[in-house]
This record gives structure tokens, C-alpha cells and sequence, in this order.
């Protein structure tokens, strides 16, 4: 801890610089209350890690609170399993809200209130226009609006309809109760926009207590102030309809004056954000589920074997800015590999096994060689791999007519079995299709432990296991969801961008027998194939099942060095 103010301190981001103002003015006390209020109405994303970090990260550095407030505001999206899926993920991102999660419905009582108040100051009238005659009144960018004819309505006959409306006595889509603002205002928020319209529908935290719903622009400044929350911190798209979140903090009577604040949205490339299209994939089955490793989804990243300090380091490094910009998806990728790099402990296992007979070798005997689990940390210790007569190598390490400067083995070449011996290829075994199916070497008993005493070089190093000790696995690699880098844009169906390599689910592949065990979820980088984790889902002691979280090679670390992104 420090003892400087955090007023003192150099703002990160232009949202600091103006709660930095506001300490400084002697505004809200001195308090930094922020808020996330997702909808539940579908899995978070990792565009909401971002605003989760910066609205949690944001108080935490002031020493202030955070809320998780569900935007419970539409009952028929909504969802329970929702609600439980975000609480989760926020929790395991690392961020523990202030108090109780808090819902907007459990303040549908006092909103309510809030529109009588409008309604008896002559701020607020019920109308009855359809939807397209409301659309035609409200006129666009270039032509003004007309007031409804229902605008001059008296406030006991307002009152009386809308209290009617919440009994329950009109059907939906009848009428609506409306901001009495102003018809001709060039921000067309502001042309009377609905407050509350008739829904009757079951809402999964009050049941059948209401049957009109307040719209999000109205309950989310009350919700706010309601809470004592200071900076109100939400995505760009929200910037035109600060006016109206103004009037109503300013028109109503409120314990505090939260203040909106706007910031660019997270957009990645090849990647879909958008919870409506998310759910898509999961109701027509293009994705397993929500938490399919290749969804965007935090649950979904969680499972294919991200961490928490990965998604949060990505959050710190993409920054906060007032412009919409597409960030390369190969940064979220740099940050999970720098993250694993350090802490994955390693392991060798073989995706698609070539079978490979030591013939000098004697029928029944084991060495058991020395592995460090990781090359630069020594507390993460060694282990102990066996070593037998049949080995398996990768098939793509083997060639029979191999290309110049090929390392790896060939008939006659000689290669390093990791972490064991040197081995060389004296023949090898073909099918009928003529494809080799087996390769016969010796190996040179001297090179115990990997390099021969008379020191001659051997350029390639090769990962392999023992196949009388390796385990099958199943083995999960993915490549992205889409082929374009924005799938969501133009004018194709986005679903038609879907790749349809994206997974590629190998059934012979072979692990070391430390791996065996591994629990669910737990990480491992597997040499020189990437980093892979335990499927929390499908993987059981016995019948291991691997997701691939990211290959070993990136174009990102030298340019993220050199201080690029
Ligand atoms: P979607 O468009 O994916 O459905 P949303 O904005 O409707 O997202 P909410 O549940 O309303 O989803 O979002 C909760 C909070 O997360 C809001 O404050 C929203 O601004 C923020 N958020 C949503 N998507 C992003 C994103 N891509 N980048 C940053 N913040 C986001
Ligand atoms: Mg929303």
C-alpha cells in the first residue's frame, strides 16, 4: 500500500481522469461506486470481461465498491440459468461484488412510483398510438416530430389509465406510458421516448406481480441512483441516450446523481459478439453449448483452458478508449500463451501416433528417464518417463523422401528422443495403400539421457511416448469459429462464415502416464504442440479428453516487446 491519494496518482484511462475530477471537486463525498448489470439473457462474453475489469478494476484502485446488478428489466429473455452462469463468471475472473447481487425487478415497486411522480408533475402521459403511428409521429435524423394527440391528456386521466394499465386491464402493445420531453428535439431519445409498456408476462423473479415493464433507459439511471452509484460506466452505443438518462436523474426525486460515462466496446477479430447471435449457435446446434471451447463465452474460454490472469492481462493491455476499434484476436491468444509459458507444467504426449520398434533394444526392459517439468522453473520439479522397446513418435515427424534440411527422422537419420536417447531409422513398414505404418530403428545405448559422449550433432529432437506405457486419449484441436475476420459484419449470414474445421477431435492420441490422471481442467503445455488442458466436462481419471487452448507459435510476442500493440 501506498499512501498517495488516489487523486494524486496519473489516471489510467480518460474514465479515471474524470472520476479524478470529480474527487477532486469534492463530488459524491469522495465515494467511487461502480456497477455491472448484465442482462441475464444469455452467457457472458469476453467483450463483458472487459467491462467487468474496468468497472471492478475501476473501484477497486480507489478503494471503492462494484455492484452486480442483473438488468432483470425484460422477462422474456431471462433466464435463472443465466443469472447463475454470470455470478459465476465474474467470480471467476477474480472479482467479488459489493454485497448482495442486486436486480433491477426488486426495485420495480419504487420505478413505479417514480412514473406516478412524472405523471402527477405533467412529466409523463399515457398514449395511444400504435407502433407505427408512435414510428411515424417520431418522425427521424431529418425530419422533426409530431406530438401524439394524446400528449395533452389531463394528470387524473393519466393517473387513471395508467394504474389501469398496471391492473392488468389493456392488452399488450395497447398503450404506453410516455416521457412528456419534446417532439422536436434533434436527439431522437428524446422525442418522448416509452417508459413503460404492458407485458404480461412471467418474469422469473416476481412471477405474475407485474404486467407493465419499465424500458431499460428509464430503470437503469433510477437502478443507479438508487444504489448510490457514482460513475455509471457503459459502452459507446449508450452515448446518445445520456440526455435522457440525465432528465431522468434530473426530473425525479433520487438519494444521488450517478453520472453515465461511455467507453468503446470490445470487438475482436473472427470472433461474434453479440449474445442474441451467440444464443443462435447454440439453439441451432452449430456449437455444442454455451461453453463450447470455441465460443467467445467466458465459460466457453474457461473450458478450452484460459485463465483468469490471462482474460484480466488482455482486459489491462486493450485499454479503455472512447472509439470503436476491432482488436486482432491473436492478442487474446498472445495473452493466454504468455500466461501458460510460465506456470503449464510440460508433458509429451503424441496426437497421431507412428509406431516405432527399437529393435537393439532388450524385449522387457524399461528406463525410466529424468523430465524437468518445466525448463526454466526448477520448483516445479521432474518426473520420471518411461522408456520401452515400442515406442510412438508423430507421423509428422517421420519422412520417407524428406525435403533438404530436414531434422527430423528419415530412413537412415538419426534423431533425439526427448528427455531419452538418440534413435535412427533402419526401415521401415508400409500398408497396402502403401502408407508407413511402422518404422524399425536402433538406438545408441551411450546416448542414455539424449546427446552421444563422442559429441556428434543431432538436430532434431522428437517428443514420443512408451506404447506398452502411454494412455489413449481423446484430443480436442480447434481453429477459429469463423474464416473472416468480421462475421458479423457485412451483408452475409454470419452463420455461412462458419469454418467448418474449426474442430478437429483426434481418438488415438497418446499421453505420458503422469497424465493419466490429470483432473479436469488442469493445464499442461504438451511439448512442442501447445497448451492444453483436462476437459472439465468429458474428461475422467481413466479416459482422458484434452482441449487444445492455443498453439506454441505467435507472431505476437516480438511486436507486443517492442511495445506495438
Ligand atoms: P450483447 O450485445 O452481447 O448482447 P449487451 O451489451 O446487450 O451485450 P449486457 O448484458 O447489457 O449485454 O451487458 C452488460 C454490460 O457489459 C454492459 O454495461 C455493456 O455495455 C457491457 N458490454 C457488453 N458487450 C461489451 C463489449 N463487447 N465490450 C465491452 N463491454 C461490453
Ligand atoms: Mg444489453
Amino acid at each position: 500500500m501506498t499512501d498517495e491519494k488516489p487523486e494524486s496518482r496519473p489516471a489510467a484511462n480518460f474514465i479515471e481522469d474524470i472520476i479524478n475530477a470529480d474527487l477532486a471537486a469534492g463530488k459524491n463525498g469522495g465515494r467511487v461506486h461502480t456497477r455491472f448489470p448484465p442482462e441475464p439473457n444469455g452467457y457472458l462474453h469476453i467483450g463483458h470481461a472487459k467491462s467487468i475489469c474496468l468497472n471492478f478494476g475501476t473501484a477497486a484502485k480507489y478503494g471503492g465498491k462494484c455492484n452486480l446488478r442483473f438488468d432483470d428489466t425484460n422477462p422474456t429473455a431471462e433466464d435463472v440459468e443465466y443469472v447463475d452462469s454470470i455470478a459465476e463468471d465474474v467470480r471467476w475472473l477474480g472479482f467479488q461484488w459489493h454485497g448482495e447481487a442486486l436486480y433491477a425487478s426488486d426495485y420495480f415497486q419504487k420505478i413505479y412510483e417514480c412514473a406516478e411522480h412524472l405523471v402527477r408533475e405533467g412529466k409523463a402521459y399515457v398514449c395511444d398510438l400504435t407502433a407505427e403511428q408512435t414510428s411515424e409521429y417520431r418522425g427521424n435524423f431529418y425530419k422533426s416530430g409530431k406530438d401524439s394527440p394524446f400528449r395533452s391528456r389531463t394528470v387524473e386521466e393519466n393517473l387513471d389509465l395508467f394504474r389501469r394499465m398496471r391492473a392488468g386491464e389493456f392488452a399488450d402493445g395497447s398503450r404506453v406510458l410516455r416521457a412528456k420531453i419534446d417532439m422536436q428535439h434533434p436527439n431522437l431519445n428524446m422525442r418522448d421516448p416509452p417508459l413503460y409498456r404492458i407485458k404480461k408476462a412471467h418474469h422469473h423473479r416476481t412471477g405474475d406481480a407485474w404486467c407493465i415493464y419499465p424500458m431499460y433507459d428509464y430503470a437503469h439511471p433510477i437502478s443507479d441512483a438508487l444504489e448510490g452509484i457514482t460513475h455509471s460506466i457503459c459502452t459507446l452505443e449508450f452515448e446518445d441516450h445520456r440526455p435522457l438518462y440525465d432528465w431522468c436523474i434530473q426530473n425525479l426525486p433520487l438519494p444521488y446523481q450517478p453520472r453515465q460515462i461511455e467507453f468503446a466496446r470490445l470487438n475482436l477479430t473472427y470472433t461474434l459478439m453479440s449474445k442474441r447471435r451467440l444464443l443462435q449457435l447454440v439453439n441451432e446446434k452449430l456449437v455444442s453449448s454455451w461453453n463450447d471451447p470455441r465460443m467467445p463465452t467466458l465459460s466457453g474460454l474457461r473450458r478450452r483452458g484460459y485463465t483468469p490472469e490471462a482474460i484480466r492481462a488482455f482486459a489491462e493491455r486493450v485499454g479503455v478508449a472512447k472509439n470503436d476499434s476491432t482488436v486482432d484476436v491473436g492478442l487474446l491468444e498472445f495473452a493466454i500463451r504468455e500466461d501458460l509459458e510460465k506456470r503449464a507444467p510440460r508433458a509429451l504426449a503424441v496426437l497421431r501416433p507412428l509406431k516405432v520398434a527399437i529393435d537393439n533394444y532388450p524385449e522387457g526392459q524399461v528406463d525410466w528417464f529424468e523430465a524437468p517439468n518445466h525448463p526454466d522453473d526448477p520448483s516445479l520439479g521432474t518426473r520420471k518417463i518411461p522408456f520401452s522397446k515400442v515406442v510412438y513418435i508423430e507421423q509428422d515427424d517421420f519422412m520417407e523422401n524428406p525435403p533438404k534440411k530436414w531434422f527430423r527422422l528419415s530412413p537412415g537419420a538419426e534423431i533425439r528422443l526427448r528427455y531419452a536417447c538418440l534413435i535412427r531409422c533402419t526401415d521401415i513398414v508400409k500398408n497396402d495403400k502403401g502408407e508407413v505404418v511402422e518404422l524399425h530403428c536402433t538406438w545408441d545405448p551411450a546416448s542414455r539421457g539424449g546427446d552421444a559422449p563422442d559429441g556428434r550433432r543431432v538436430k532434431g529432437t522428437s517428443h514420443w511416448v512408451s506404447a506398452a506405457h502411454a494412455v489413449k486419449a481423446t484430443v480436442r484441436l480447434y481453429d477459429r469459429l469463423f474464416t473472416v475476420e468480421n462475421p458479423g459484419g457485412g451483408d452475409k449470414d454470419f452463420r455461412s462464415t462458419l469454418n467448418p474445421a474449426s474442430l478437429e477431435t483426434l481418438t488415438d492420441a497418446r499421453i505420458e502416464p503422469s497424465l493419466a490422471e490429470a483432473a479436469p481442467g488442469a493445464r499442461f503445455q504438451f511439448e512442442r504442440l501447445g497448451y492444453f488442458c483436462a476437459d472439465a466436462v468429458d474428461s475422467k481419471p481413466g479416459t482422458p479428453a484434452f482441449n487444445r487452448t492455443v498453439q506454441l507459435k505467435d507472431g505476437w510476442s516480438k511486436l507486443v516487446k517492442a511495445g506495438k500493440p
